[in-house]
């Protein structure tokens, strides 16, 4: 079955249990200020959930366009490394308003994964929330999942392990005890299940995180009560398209094949195995649809963050050979997979293919130059045994060769090299103090002064260094 299919399914599914079929909101979150990007489905509900906002139907089914590379849910860094990670994809959610809560919430989930898509139930695992009695109940007593394949999972504060069964969206808003499903791969691929030692591996799949939605955080961390208890649900499609599909990483689907194929034939790389055309095939989406709902690469806030992912795919591109623009020339394959669907990139597309050029043109100018400065510290490394890259060099790849910290940071991890970034840090406050007394002291000597000077002629403006190293603090 197709991704589009399995999509479909799932909307109409929702549809015969008197869900409305809510169009995908904006990647660019409608007046939240707390949020980068969308990055689940609930968002364009979070007034509905807070009791702030009511609609014309109290059950929702929705399939929305995520991007996780940045804020609370940060995935950048996981792309390529794991089978299941991607920094746009789209969540598969349905949605009760004060309407149903755990018993049909869960399910709603089994009959699907079991009925409709028929995946076979010894395959699937789930975890309830520590003290979830209730949740736990439903899945064995009146769903029938056997003991041993339910795990109890707390919040991950002092957890054991990295997994955590309470779902917040940011560190405000609607959040709630949680209960997912995972899907066993099998034996052959390493990995263990939820809330053992090896939940990092990528044998147990989560697919699908049903919460249940009963507070509202604050700014100071208290939980209040919201109006009615509701249900969020948020399934992988590129996740359940894997399982469908019998194979075993989100890049191997349909749509994924296609547009590494494309990354290939616009690098010449010979191996499509390659992790540096996954990535290609990742950020081509992440930056093509941020681009088409309204953001453009630039030196703040999400057009930084956008900057940052076109420059590691150039910078994956100049790895298998590419030497001029080429990432904007995936745009067309995207169009044909994707397009259908989403209709914003039928009408984007010329533009959103030259925001690409411009802005990969420009990096090209310096990458080379960049590279050399960087392999060369990297090969004086390893010829010391050395695991820390020079802060002050990093920095001077970011002001002067347009090398954002967490691209040089990706470059080093591939050779098992940290950067130093204290030293960066020092480095670019050193700069922000010099720019600020050359100012003073035009103010001074009486020169024309119109604002803070500066002296150095790098890629970035001064004001916006603080944002692009609390973006990458933060993730
Ligand atoms: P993981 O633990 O694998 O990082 P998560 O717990 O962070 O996933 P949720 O916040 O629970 O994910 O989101 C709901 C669902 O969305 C997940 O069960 C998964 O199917 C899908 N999902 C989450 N993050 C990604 C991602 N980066 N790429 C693709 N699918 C994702
Ligand atoms: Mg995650
Ligand atoms: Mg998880
Ligand atoms: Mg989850």
């Amino acid at each position: 079955m197709k991704s589009a299919e399995i999509r479909e399914q799932f909307l109409q599914f929702f549809a015969s249990k008197g869900h409305q079929i809510v169009a995908s909101s904006s990647l660019v979150p409608h007046e939240d200020p707390t949020l980068l990007f969308t990055n689940a489905g609930m968002n364009q509900f979070k007034d509905v959930f807070l009791g702030f906002d009511k609609r014309p139907y109290t059950r929702a089914t929705t399939s929305q366009k995520c991007v996780r590379a940045g804020g609370k849910h940060n995935d950048l860094e996981n792309v390529g490394y794991t089978a299941r990670h991607h920094t746009f994809f789209e969540m598969l959610g349905n949605f009760s308003f004060g309407d149903y809560f755990k018993r049909d919430a869960i399910k709603y989930a089994w009959e699907l994964l079991t009925e409709v898509y028929k995946l076979p139930k010894e395959k699937l695992m789930v975890t309830v929330y520590a003290d979830d009695d209730e949740a736990y109940d439903i899945w064995h007593k009146e769903v029938g999942v056997p003991a041993e394949k339910i795990v109890r999972i707390g919040d991950n504060k002092g957890a054991r392990y990295a997994s955590d069964n309470f779902w917040m969206m940011g560190d405000t808003g609607p959040c709630g005890p949680c209960s997912e499903i995972f899907y066993d791969h099998g034996e052959h691929i390493w990995g263990g299940p939820p809330g053992s030692p090896g939940e990092d591996g990528d044998r147990f799949i989560e697919i699908w995180n049903n919460v249940f939605m009963q507070f509202n955080r604050d700014e100071a961390g208290v939980m209040h009560r919201l109006p009615k208890p509701s249900v969020d649900t948020g399934m992988g499609l590129e996740r359940i398209s894997a399982v469908l599909q019998h194979v075993h990483s989100n890049y191997e689907i349909d749509l994924f094949q296609a547009l590494i194929k494309a990354a290939a034939r616009e690098t010449q790389a010979a191996d499509l195995d390659s992790p540096s055309l996954k990535v290609l095939a990742d950020h081509i989406r992440a930056c093509s649809f941020l681009i088409a709902d309204g953001v453009i690469p630039g030196n703040e806030g999400r057009g930084y963050v956008l900057r940052r992912i076109i420059r590691r795919a150039i910078r994956h591109g100049y790895k298998l050979g590419a030497r001029a623009a080429f990432f904007h020339k995936l745009v067309p394959d995207l169009v044909a997979e994707m397009g259908a669907a989403y209709p914003e990139l039928v009408q984007g597309q010329t533009r959103i293919a030259e925001v690409l050029r411009q802005e990969e043109t420009r990096f090209f100018e310096t990458i080379e130059h960049g590279m050399a400065i960087l392999e060369g510290e990297l090969a004086a490394l390893a010829a010391g045994c050395g695991k820390v890259f020079n802060g002050e060099t990093a920095f001077k790849l970011h002001d002067t060769y347009g090398f954002p910290l967490d691209l040089t940071a990706d470059i080093c991890r591939e050779r098992d090299v940290t950067v130093d970034a204290a030293a960066f840090d020092a480095a670019m406050a050193r700069q922000k103090e010099q720019a600020r007394a050359a100012g003073k002291f035009r103010m001074a000597a009486g020169l024309e002064y119109d604002g803070p000077a500066t002296t150095f002629h790098g890629y970035e403006q001064l004001e916006c260094k603080g944002t692009i190293l609390a973006l990458y603090k933060d993730g």
